[in-house]
């Protein structure tokens, strides 16, 4: 059988890992001369998103045999809002690598993979499709599933990040919830080490040309006198995909919608997606069977988004007041309750009853 994936992303290695795993070797196309995102920074697979799962990475590794290795635990996280703050402590998850450094996620993924890539390439779907059994679509952007007629806008944000140097707990991750610099969005600060670390600011509906405006608001308000070494801005949106397979062309990763849009997050959803479509061109069963987790987490975390969208910053500070309070943290870190999916139950119980009004 011929499979060609196009993008050497996350999700596309995923599939590509599969496919071998029942003996398809695929061709991938890529179109930079690497794997691995164009600017480093630190990612976090958090592990109250994923519950009731208890270790991700052993479950990745259980389930498909792809091994990656964390770029440290994730012990600690501080949430501030324009009034309060409030820290949490636990084994609360993993700091990932991204970039084409060779320890970042793609070139672990890359490692474990015989597939030829061909780099410098830019496929175009409608070629491969006739040339293939199959095309996965695993390209990191909405273009193909729009031109296809499957996507449609969910959260709309433009990231900006950056490296700075300055004194950093290596297990600590920080958060800031202001809707002055990010509206519904929000920022964080993941380390490299003791002495860099990624800050990354999202803004909810921003764009390339104002989003220097709110990186300015956001130094100043926090005061922040770290040193900045790399800067960087691009889009971050994520969208509802249906169906995901049209004629022999699978989405899967961000392509497939499963960059889930409540902060954003997209590890996961792309390597179970890749997974999930290898397994159907491999087995001939239908994708969209295999998606019945994935598109559940997808709508939890669009009725959870479309409700914060309506925050504004006293919201933000009761919510994170709420959340360090010493019997909800217990409730929430100290055991393995899926509380994301009680609260979005929760929020559609609370929209149910203000629509009967
Ligand atoms: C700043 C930032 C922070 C993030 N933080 C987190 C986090 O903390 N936790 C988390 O889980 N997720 C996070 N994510 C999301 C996650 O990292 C990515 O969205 C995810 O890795 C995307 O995987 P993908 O395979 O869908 O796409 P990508 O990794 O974008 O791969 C797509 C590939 O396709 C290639 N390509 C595109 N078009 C073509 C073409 N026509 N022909 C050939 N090749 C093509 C591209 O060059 C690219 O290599 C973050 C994302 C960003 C941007």
């Amino acid at each position: 059988m011929k499979v060609s994936i196009i993008g050497a992303g996350i999700s596309g290695l995923a599939c590509a890992h599969e496919l071998e795993q029942h003996g398809i070797i695929p061709d991938i196309y890529e179109e930079r001369n690497q794997v691995g995102e164009l600017f480093t920074h630190v990612a976090t697979i958090l592990q109250i998103m994923n519950r009731p799962v208890k270790d991700q990475i052993n479950e990745v590794y259980q389930k498909f045999n792809i091994r990656l290795k964390p770029y440290n635990l994730l012990t600690k996280i501080k949430m501030h809002t324009p009034k309060t703050s409030g820290t949490v402590y636990g084994r609360l998850g993993y700091l990932m690598k991204q970039g084409q450094d060779q320890d970042s996620t793609a070139n672990q993924l890359l490692k474990q993979i015989n597939a030829p890539i061909y780099y410098n390439y830019c496929a175009n779907y409608t070629k491969l499709a006739r040339e293939y059994d199959y095309v996965v679509v695993a390209n990191g952007t909405s273009n193909i599933t729009k031109a296809l007629g499957c996507w449609q806008d969910v959260f709309k944000s433009w990231v900006i990040g950056s490296t700075v140097l300055g004194s950093f707990d290596p297990t600590g991750m920080k958060m800031w919830l202001n809707t002055e610099y990010a509206k519904a969005g929000y920022a964080y600060l993941t380390p490299f080490n003791q002495k860099s670390a990624s800050l990354i600011l999202v803004v909810q509906g921003a764009n390339r040309n104002n989003i220097n405006y709110y990186w300015n608001k956001f130094w100043e308000k926090e005061k922040f006198t770290y040193e900045i070494v790399e800067l960087w801005d691009l889009e971050h949106s994520s969208g509802f995909v249906f169906p995901h397979q049209v004629d022999n062309i699978l989405f899967v990763g961000n392509s497939g919608g499963f960059l889930e849009p409540l902060l954003g997050f997209a590890l996961l959803g792309g390597i179970y997606s890749g997974v999930y479509a290898a397994k159907s061109i491999a087995e001939g069963t239908n994708y969209e069977d295999y998606l019945a987790q994935l598109k559940e987490n997808t709508r939890i975390s669009i009725a959870l988004r479309n409700y914060l969208n309506k925050y504004q910053n006293e919201n933000f500070d009761h919510l994170i007041a709420l959340l360090t309070t010493p019997i909800i943290k217990n409730m929430v870190y100290n055991t393995n309750l899926d509380i994301i999916k009680h609260v979005a139950s929760l929020v559609d119980l609370i929209n149910k009853v203000k629509s009967l009004k």
